[in-house]
């Protein structure tokens, strides 16, 4: 019997990871608050104010086998959007510093 391509990620409490569960298994589960993915975990779910895990890989290539390359081009593209956001970050907050000594609420309203 096999869920291959109705399946949710869904994070778990033990390992933190996205785990895919299949559509039979989610109503199965649902009963009893545990989940069996697609890899063969047996999964509590996380809470849904939780971000969302780094996806399970056994449970990624149950649903759909990845190619070596494209694995690693999201990997990296994700870093870098993470790194960008980070920069953009330490530049807001330091330049609210700046303004908050040199021209205080100035820079707000001109914002
Ligand atoms: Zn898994």
């Amino acid at each position: 019997m096999s869920a291959v391509g109705e399946s949710v990620p869904m994070t778990a409490v033990e390992d933190g990871l996205a785990h895919e569960v299949g559509a039979e298994d989610l109503s199965a589960g649902s009963e009893v608050g545990r989940y069996r993915a697609l890899c063969g975990a047996v999964i509590g779910p996380a809470a849904l104010t939780v971000p969302a895990g780094a996806p399970c890989r056994s449970c990624a290539v149950e649903v759909a086998p990845p190619g070596p390359e494209a694995a690693g081009v999201d990997a990296r593209r994700s870093r870098r959007a993470a790194a960008s956001w980070l920069r953009a970050l330490r530049a807001r907050t330091a330049r609210r510093d700046a303004g908050a000594t040199l021209s205080g609420v100035a820079d707000d309203v001109a914002a």
